[in-house]
């Protein structure tokens, strides 16, 4: 499926300590109506929890980091599921090495610091995530 979108409001600002990163990031854009959009951030975590899904089983299985690490990127989008904006994002994180760890950014990850931005766009189709049977995962329709 593909969609022609104008770019709407943009939406910047800071996250405060200990906020849940996704679940804040997803009230912004509830709040603010957003239905469509992309998101970014930086910043750090005191902890973070992100998801892998494996393929074969059709399952997500969760890494808990429980340590500081810095948000080098957070990039993702916004979309419809079961009538409300939902955020997708994925995020690479560093340790005190420098150690890269990501993946599908879940709740569980907490705020210590983060500045972010999101996009919205406006489209005369709405995209709403629907179970996609190949994958097991709710995706955006195919055609
Ligand atoms: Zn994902």
């Amino acid at each position: 499926m593909k969609i022609t979108v104008t770019p709407g409001r943009k939406i910047i600002g800071r996250l405060a300590k200990g906020e849940d990163l996704l679940a804040a990031l997803t009230n912004c854009a509830r709040e603010h109506g957003i239905t469509l959009g992309e998101v970014q951030a930086i910043g750090a975590v005191s902890q973070a929890r992100v998801g892998y899904y494996n393929q074969a089983e059709r399952k997500y299985y969760f890494l808990d980091l429980a340590l500081p690490l810095e948000i080098i990127a957070l990039t993702g989008n916004i979309s419809l599921k079961d009538g409300e904006p939902m955020v997708h994002a994925h995020v690479t994180l560093s340790d005190s090495d420098g150690r890269a760890f990501g993946g599908h950014l879940a709740e569980g990850t907490l705020v210590f610091a983060c500045e972010f931005a999101i996009q919205e766009y406006r489209s005369a189709t709405a995209l709403v995530r629907q179970m996609d049977d190949p994958t097991g995962l709710f995706l955006w329709p195919p055609e």
